[in-house]
């Protein structure tokens, strides 16, 4: 069921802890970690704690938590001292999504270009 731990989801086993990570921010609703494959000096993730499959069942089945993360997003570049950033939800696997639980990417600390690739 969306928002319920799923017991095969890697992301909810960092939430809960059964998987390391570099947690750089944490808040009721949200975790942000270091990706561990970074693709720009600053690359961190952001998740809901809760499981939805992707960024757009997070914004149907729990809007305000989807404000969350987008805040979080934020916050993470502040502290990165980022003047620019990009987020990015990947959505569906053609948009290159591989891990099915929500997730921002927060990515800067380098010129990006446009179009992604
Ligand atoms: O958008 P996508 O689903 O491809 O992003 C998943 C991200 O999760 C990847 O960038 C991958 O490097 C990251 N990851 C991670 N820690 C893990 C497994 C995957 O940071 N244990």
């Amino acid at each position: 069921m969306t928002g319920e731990p799923q017991d095969d989801c890697l992301f909810c086993k960092i939430v809960a802890g059964q998987i390391p990570a570099t947690i750089v921010r944490e808040t009721d609703t949200t975790v942000a970690f270091r990706d561990i494959n970074p693709q720009a000096p600053t690359h961190v993730l952001v998740i809901p704690k809760a499981h939805h499959q992707d960024a757009a069942a997070l914004a149907a089945d729990a809007p305000q938590l989807a404000a969350d993360v987008l805040r979080e997003t934020r916050a993470v570049a502040d502290e990165e001292k980022l003047d620019s950033y990009r987020t990015v939800f990947n959505t569906g696997t053609g948009a290159g999504q591989t891990v099915w639980h929500a997730h921002a990417h927060v990515l800067g600390g380098r010129g990006l270009e446009w179009p992604p690739g």
